[in-house]
């Protein structure tokens, strides 16, 4: 039973009558709560389609959340049950006039397109975050945008009439129409005056300075198309607000006016890139001279001549206590057995001098147990980690007990 649509000859009307001719349950969705499908003899209510997405508001009271299209049947999905008979259905029309924007303008824009360039489009969304555009072409320029925006605000600003109404498909000529149409039936048709011919079952303003401004936020290229986000009307104040209060907070911040931003932004992170050379560099040389000092007064390891140097930090990072042992170990006969707990763990980094004869990765090893974890390296720098930070000190001594027993021990 095809449902009499009021939308079409006035997309405007916030409450109308019609009589609830059937109300059963529903599975829509999946969603788990039950829902019911209602059907009346009339609706106000837009289903989705064509890329517009559905009206809300109340049907007899009850919430409508989604209103789908079967065939020529206006499908209501409401969570409540809906007696038969005649009642009244009211339409949340700031949401309707919203998409009644953006949808007005997206004829705008894409003729717009079409005619300054010739790109066609071949996709439309319309979400409660978003409005894109696809259009056939991977390549648009900046300049582009800019004369096709211009054109579609012209449009906007000579408010020109909107007609949206049903044609005799054999007084239609279809050349005159943005993009074919198969309908042989039924063709609805959009027109901007003087500017655009699309047929369109959506709902749309009728005036073009309804639309209010039309602005391209940005593009994105996907494979063979090119996406172009945009806002309409109450959507692009919104959108103005917040990048006008982004950009005054951000230019309030550097101190400067909102036009220099940019240059403020590149000077800033031109001073942080130099800044953290500037620490690169002194933490190389505090390391160097911590390197010295550790191992000048580091204690031999009996009569070997050789300098054990032991370390346990909870502040230092495991890479700065790398960066020392292997300063150290450039200098000859030391061997390093450095702990860190700075990142909550147990980090271990053992390393030795070239001339010593020692294999600190076998020490590591037996030592990991002890703080349940897990490394391994090469005989003169071995690095791990594990779990347990409280057992690390421990961990630590054994190993000096290791190297003091491999180091006064003769191997034959
Ligand atoms: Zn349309």
């Amino acid at each position: 039973m095809p449902t009499t649509r009021l939308y079409y000859s006035d997309p405007l009307l916030r409450e109308f009558s019609c009589n609830v001719l059937q109300c059963e349950p529903s599975s829509h969705n999946s969603s788990s709560t039950p829902v019911f499908e209602v059907i009346t003899d009339v609706t106000a209510f837009y289903p989705n389609s064509g890329g517009q997405p559905s009206d809300r508001g109340t049907l007899d009271g009850a919430d409508v959340i989604d209103v789908i299209e079967r065939d020529d049947t206006v499908v209501h999905i409401t969570p409540a049950d809906v007696p038969l008979g005649p009642t009244t259905g009211r339409i949340d029309i700031e949401r309707r006039f919203d998409h009644m924007q953006q949808h007005s303008g997206q004829h705008i824009l894409s003729a717009a397109f079409a005619r300054l360039f010739g790109f066609e489009t071949v996709g439309f969304h319309l979400g409660d975050e978003y409005v894109t555009i696809d259009l056939n072409t991977t390549e648009i320029s900046s300049d582009q945008l800019a004369a096709v925006e211009r054109l579609a605000c012209e449009v906007v600003f000579q408010n020109r009439r909107v007609e949206s109404k049903f044609w005799d498909p054999a007084a239609l000529d279809r050349t005159r129409l943005r993009k074919p149409t198969d309908r042989t039936e039924n063709i609805r048709i959009v027109e901007v005056e003087d500017f655009d011919l699309s047929a369109c079952g959506g709902t749309h303003v009728r005036a073009t300075g309804e639309v209010g401004l039309i602005k391209i936020v940005r593009t994105e290229r996907l494979r063979n198309i090119t996406r172009v986000e945009f806002v309409c009307g109450r959507r692009a104040l919104a959108d103005y607000r917040l990048k006008n209060s982004v950009a005054l907070a951000s230019a309030a911040a550097l101190s400067v006016h909102v036009r220099q931003l940019p240059e403020a932004v590149d000077r800033l992170l031109a001073q942080g890139r130099e800044m953290h050379r500037t620490i690169e560099r002194t933490n190389a040389e505090l390391d160097h001279f911590r390197a010295e000092r550790m191992y000048g007064t580091a204690d031999m390891l009996g009569g070997s001549g050789i300098r054990l140097i032991k370390l346990v930090s909870t502040t230092e990072a495991p890479d700065s206590l790398k960066s020392i042992a292997q300063r150290i170990t450039q200098m000859p006969g030391a061997v390093v057995l450095f702990g860190s707990t700075a990142n909550g763990t147990a980090q271990l980094v053992f390393a030795r001098s070239a001339d010593v004869s020692l294999d600190v990765s076998k020490i590591l090893r037996e030592v990991l147990p002890e703080v349940d974890g897990r490394g391994g390296g090469a005989p003169a720098l071995a690095q791990g980690g594990g779990k347990r930070p409280d057992s690390l000190k421990r961990a630590i001594d054994m190993a000096a007990e290791s190297v003091a027993h491999a180091i006064q021990v003769p191997a034959n």
